[in-house]
């Protein structure tokens, strides 16, 4: 039986996983639950699932979602102590980290030295700590399996492969629901049209970032950490149907992909059993119905999204932390109606002129990074 402790139970990549636990009842427990405020959700997935603790990010919450489970054998823990709990709790096998931010690099950190495997979604932690992440699970031993549909392609990709023989990683992009316009069909952007993804159901930051094309720089990012490549070995190829999730490019020419409709759920499981394969219920890829496969290149003078990651990742050290908080502040600006669509991109590039880039930065360095970015965002707009 793996036992999983899993942060972000009520987002997207949370209740997926959820769904492959509840799949897979014989095989996978659920040991410990982490959520920000939706303690309505939080009550529902306790009462199925039997964590031994579970924690809400705010005291208030915690303290609400303790009377509302006083029936139930459950610890209800609250903040970064928490979370830390739950990363180091001796039940689980697996920390499944599939919260939004930066919040997730101390859990992350923690449950390697408890020599836990790492289910990773929470892709902001490789982003902006990858350089004291990657050096910690060799040292401790432990796996660290990719969630991400692209990363997880790539993963698969690499299996039985030797890793010295890769020529390149070619990351796919959907290209979002924006692809193939001009910057100025692009100034106006309701956040209703940004937030309508052609082919995955994901959560509103993500979605949004998948607009803009910094999803795909924060994954290159995350690529060059998880595989150990340098960055101008990764190709961004625009594939619109998104049925290869992502590809291998060997020595020898030869290419390996992985194919599969869009659902998170096949590499979420992928993860959870990794290195075995369980049935999955879902759609197949159907190359009659599909028919044609299109790829071509990004248009990087529109959607900045990606030079800007490639430039984060020359610079190094703090920068690619810039890169990223900047971004989630302007996302956060962009949902509630205080920045177009475009000033994404402006605030994140004024954001890393701004910045005196730290080398090798420590998690507190990153974490007052971070504040600093949010500080220099909120000067920038007011
Ligand atoms: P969602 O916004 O749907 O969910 C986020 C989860 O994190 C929620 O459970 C939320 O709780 C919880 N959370 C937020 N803040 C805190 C906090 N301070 N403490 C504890 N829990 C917190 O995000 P997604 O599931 O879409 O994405 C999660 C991560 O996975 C991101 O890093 C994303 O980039 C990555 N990812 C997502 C993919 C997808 O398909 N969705 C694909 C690949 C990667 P609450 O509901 O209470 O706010």
């Amino acid at each position: 039986m793996k036992k999983i402790a899993l942060l972000g139970s009520t987002g997207s990549i949370g209740t997926q996983t959820l769904e492959i636990v509840r799949n897979n009842p014989a095989e996978v427990q659920v040991t410990a639950l982490a959520a920000g405020s939706n303690i309505a959700l939080m009550e529902e997935q306790i009462r199925e699932f039997r964590p031994a603790i579970a924690a809400m990010w705010s005291e208030t919450a915690a303290e609400e979602l303790k009377i509302k489970v006083a029936d139930l054998p459950v610890r209800v823990v609250s903040g970064m102590a928490g979370l830390l709990e739950i990363a180091n709790q001796p039940e689980a096998g697996m920390l499944v980290t599939a919260i939004v931010g930066m919040i997730g690099i101390r859990p992350t950190i923690a449950a390697i030295k408890a020599g836990k495997d790492i289910a990773l979604a929470n892709k902001e932690t490789l982003v902006t700590a990858g350089h004291l992440i990657m050096p910690l699970v060799r040292e401790y031993g432990v796996s660290l399996l990719p969630v991400d549909s692209e990363h997880s392609a790539i993963f698969q990709s690499l299996q039985g492969e030797d890793q010295k023989q890769v020529e390149r990683i070619l990351l796919t992009a959907s290209g979002g629901p924006f692809r193939g316009k001009t910057r100025v069909e692009l100034t106006e952007i309701p956040v209703a049209a940004a937030l309508a993804h052609p082919n995955w159901s994901m959560g509103r930051k993500i979605t949004i970032d998948s607009a803009t094309l910094v999803n795909k720089g924060l994954e290159v990012i995350e690529a060059k950490w998880l595989f150990d490549v340098r960055p101008e070995q990764i190709e961004v190829v625009v594939h619109p149907q998104s049925i290869i999730h992502s590809m291998v490019g060997y020595v020898d020419g030869g290419i390996m992909a992985q194919l599969g409709t869009p659902d998170m759920k096949l590499p979420i499981q992928y993860a959870l059993f990794y290195p075995d394969r369980k049935p999955l219920k879902g759609k197949r890829v159907d190359f009659f119905a599909l028919s044609t496969l299109t790829f071509e290149p990004p248009n990087t003078e529109v959607f900045r999204g990606l030079p800007l990651a490639y430039q984060a990742m020359a610079a190094g050290g703090s920068q690619p932390t810039v890169y990223n908080a900047a971004n989630e502040k302007a996302v956060s600006l962009f949902l509630e109606g205080k920045i177009k669509f475009l000033q994404i991109y402006e605030l994140i590039e004024g954001a890393m002129a701004y910045h005196k880039v730290i080398d090798n930065p420590s998690v507190e360095e990153i974490l007052e990074t971070e504040e600093a970015t949010y500080q220099y965002i909120r000067r920038t707009i007011s």
